[in-house]
């Protein structure tokens, strides 16, 4: 049976979307309303204790759903990779004293996969930084405890460009760790389509850290949020569904009355 967890409906672990979340205002000023709950656990994935205690597990439910979905499909591949969540967004969305952006239930990080220095793959519970070759970054007297896992990291990429359940906009990653991943890509076979799209998903932003201690993904709005308000910023190149037709439409007559100048802006919003 089916129960209402929060404001979503969970049914054996799974985020039933029942499309009553959405998303308002650009990534960096919006709010989220009747967000959907992220559970702390579920297969294949979970919010350590200092993402879940801040309570940022709220989105919009075709956030919560990519998750899911992301944590079982990396489950059924290898059981034993367990992916672990940082901050969505709290509950009505809006400011948080963590974040510039995560404010909509549309952006969210996710901790890189890491293994320990034999190789071994361990669950990441804290947000470690790593230098340019993947080694664990530490402090003068600090010794290296984990390493990054391109292997894994790869599948993981993979697996959010390759969802039908949300479309990714970006990938906000270090460019040294990108340019890893994709080098791991090419020799594993990806096909030329993955690694364009891959290539151009994932960048280092220029406004914020540089993202070497995690992954921020931002998902494009909702096709029905746009009509509340919800603002995609930056490229668009890869909402192919909406791109199809939004070049036509722009060039029909009367288009300008009808989306205000602004409405989608050119600008990037980098983020944190
Ligand atoms: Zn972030």
């Amino acid at each position: 049976m089916c129960s209402i967890a929060a404001q979503a409906c969970i049914y054996d672990g799974l985020v039933v979307e029942d499309h009553s979340g959405y998303s308002s205002g650009p990534g960096r000023f919006g709010v989220l309303y009747e967000g959907t709950r992220l559970p702390k656990a579920g297969q294949g994935y979970l919010i350590p204790a200092t993402w879940s205690e801040r309570g940022l597990n709220y989105g919009v439910d075709e956030m919560a759903s990519l998750l899911v979905y992301t944590g079982r499909t990396l489950h059924l591949h290898d059981e034993g990779m367990m992916l672990a969540v940082g901050d969505i967004s709290r509950a009505t969305g809006g400011r948080s004293p963590w974040h510039r952006s995560h404010q909509t239930g549309r952006d969210v990080d996710l901790l890189f996969f890491v293994d320990d220095l034999e190789g071994h793959p361990i669950v990441n519970e804290w947000m470690f930084h790593h230098n340019p070759d993947g080694s664990q970054r530490v402090g003068k007297n600090e010794t290296p405890r984990v390493q990054f896992d391109v292997k894994a990291n790869w599948l993981l990429v993979a697996t959010l460009l390759d969802n039908p359940v949300a479309e990714v906009q970006y990938i906000f990653i270090q460019e040294d760790l990108r340019q890893m991943l994709l080098a791991h890509a090419r020799e594993a076979g990806a096909s030329r389509g993955l690694l364009a799209r891959a290539r151009e998903v994932m960048m280092q932003p220029g406004d914020s850290a540089p993202h070497d201690d995690h992954m921020h993904v931002r998902i494009y709005c909702p096709k029905n949020d746009l009509s509340a308000g919800c603002q995609d910023a930056g490229q668009m190149r890869w909402h192919k569904r909406d791109d199809k037709y939004k070049e036509r439409i722009e060039r029909l007559p009367g288009y300008e009355s009808i989306v205000p100048a602004g409405a989608v802006t050119a600008l990037p919003w980098l983020l944190r």
